[in-house]
């Protein structure tokens, strides 16, 4: 079974002047642990892809059509507590600017032992001890004192490698990674982007990885696929599809 199977999905968005078709009934599916890239222009699709995957916008109606399995379930099918249990816990999102997902307000410890003790029965200690291990993963100098520091203590770069131990935390199948580095400065975005194959190849978690660089997409992933106006207009290997733009 795939971890992922996509089946037709349609997503359309209506305003007064118009109606726009963001997806057109597209298809695709992800094998256990595979790392695939989106590709395209700017309004191709992409995001809205991430998204539709995570239901993130999962007020009725998002989803104008088609189908998601994910682990064979049916994403589109889901109540909003099994929506809500499965992100975070089974798939994890990561975007371009870290002050998305990091709460201003938290420390990195408060965020990362409060997500760990929404999804799991844990005392404090035992999710203190469980992010820790996960921001030594992730390379992250002196854990201890970065659990007390606020988001905006910490550089661009060192919050990213904050996310992605936070994508980790609950052990996901799968990441969807939104430009996870283009707000970083250039010297540190292959860094990150070895810190996520790293990641992903110890893991086992699967990747989705929406980017315009195409030389991200080499260093990083299997298989890619090129979106135009909401449809797939390629999916293969990616040695393939880079080297025959
Ligand atoms: P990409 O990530 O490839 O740049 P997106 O997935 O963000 O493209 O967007 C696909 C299309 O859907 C674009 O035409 C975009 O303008 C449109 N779109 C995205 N979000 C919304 C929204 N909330 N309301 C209306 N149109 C949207
Ligand atoms: P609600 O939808 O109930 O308002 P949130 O959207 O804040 O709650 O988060 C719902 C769940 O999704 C939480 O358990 C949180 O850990 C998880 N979550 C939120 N953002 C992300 C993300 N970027 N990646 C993975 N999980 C996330």
């Amino acid at each position: 079974m795939s971890l992922l199977s996509v089946r037709d999905l349609t997503v359309k968005f209506s305003n007064r002047t118009g109606a726009l078709t963001a997806l057109n009934g597209i298809s695709f599916d992800l094998a256990r642990g595979e790392r695939l890239g989106i590709v395209g222009e700017s309004g191709a699709g992409k995001s809205i892809t991430g998204f539709a995957l995570m239901n993130l916008l999962s007020q009725p109606g998002f989803i104008d059509g088609g189908q998601i399995l994910f682990e064979g379930e049916d994403v589109t099918q889901m109540s909003k507590k099994q929506v809500r249990d499965m992100r975070g816990n089974r798939m994890a999102m990561i975007f371009q600017d870290p002050m998305v997902t990091l709460n201003p307000v938290l420390t990195i410890g408060q965020q990362m032992v409060e997500t760990l003790r929404a999804h799991r029965k844990l005392s404090f200690e035992e999710a203190r001890q469980i992010a820790l291990v996960k921001l030594k993963e992730v390379y992250i100098p002196s854990p201890v004192e970065r659990f007390e520091q606020y988001p905006h203590e910490l550089s661009g770069g060192m919050r990213q490698r904050i996310i992605i131990a936070m994508a980790l935390l609950l052990d996901p199948k799968l990441i969807i990674a939104d430009e996870p580095t283009t707000a970083l400065d250039v010297t540190i975005q292959a860094d990150i982007m070895e810190l996520l194959l790293e990641m992903c190849q110890s893991n086992q978690v699967g990747l989705i990885l929406i980017t315009h660089d195409l030389g991200v997409v080499s260093q990083v992933t299997e298989r890619t696929m090129v979106m135009y106006a909401g449809r797939i207009i390629e999916n293969g290997p990616t040695r393939s599809i880079i080297n025959d733009p």
